[in-house]
């Protein structure tokens, strides 16, 4: 797995660089001094196009990374689920022998416990594996950022995503704000998927400490309403419509500016 964080860090140091430029250029592109940044239309296009290639090199090196990433998390799943059987199994077991008089109750619990456990470990893989799967969905957004002519203040939709680019007040520490409001609304608690840098980010060097995702379709009554209730607040957004085409994995809601910076690799 070294290697594929290796890969990982360097494909993401690379788009982040990248962006960082394109984000220049765009606001360049905006402004009345254009003519000065770039003398004539063709030569901008010229840098645009470069821009492009090169960020969709690079997003075709971390997206395959993110993949090599998951397919490690898959390998595991099969066993995590073998293990969770094997504790099932023993609890049944222990009950009976226990209801015998055979073992004690603390033998019984111990059972139990592992069960629990190893409940947690599947639970967590499968959170992991979205977790990636939002990391592929933002990631080809970064790209569409760049394609995207972004319009007044860089708000647009396409058929995979739909960015609000609010500058109202957002922090992490607001989340609770949202939560409250969205419990008040549809009874039930905003599900978040990844609150600000988890582990999985950290893992793929990919800044998410000041934005969390919620699993939410953007197409949902839930998601119009989430992102109603933002753009009325003027919390920046990007909605994933997934991070496949043609399929829902990787649907979700980013409320924070889209995570472009990278973290340091462990
Ligand atoms: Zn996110």
């Amino acid at each position: 797995m070294g290697s594929s964080v290796h890969r990982i860090a360097i494909a993401l140091a690379f788009i982040a660089c990248i962006l960082a430029n394109a984000v220049e250029a765009q606001t360049k592109y905006s402004r009345k001094s254009t003519a000065k940044s770039y003398p004539n239309a063709q030569e901008k296009k010229k840098k645009h196009e470069e821009l492009a290639e090169k960020l969709s090199t690079a997003r075709h090196d971390l997206v395959q990374a993110t993949n090599d990433y998951k397919a490690s998390l898959e390998k595991l799943l099969p066993l995590y689920n073998a293990d969770l059987k094997n504790a099932a199994e023993l609890v049944k077991k222990r009950s009976e022998l226990y209801a015998q008089g055979i073992i004690s109750r603390r033998e019984l619990e111990d059972t139990r416990r592992a069960v629990a456990t190893a409940q947690q470990k599947v639970d967590e893989l499968n959170k992991q594996l979205g977790e990636a799967n939002d990391v592929v969905a933002e990631v080809e957004a970064a790209e569409k950022l760049l394609k995207e002519q972004s319009g007044a203040g860089g708000n647009y939709t396409t058929s995979a995503l739909i960015r609000f680019n609010g500058t109202g007040e957002w922090a992490l520490s607001l989340a609770s704000k949202v939560e409250t409001f969205f419990a008040a609304k549809y009874n039930h608690q905003l599900p978040i998927s990844a609150f600000g840098q988890t582990a999985v980010h950290n893992h793929l060097g990919f800044d998410h400490h000041n934005a969390m995702d919620v699993a939410v379709h953007p197409d949902s009554a839930e998601g119009q309403g989430l992102m109603a209730y933002l753009r009325a607040l003027g919390i920046p957004f990007i909605a994933f419509r997934s991070a496949v085409p043609g399929s829902a994995t990787g649907a979700h809601i980013h409320i924070g500016l889209p995570s472009h910076r990278i973290a340091p690799i462990n």
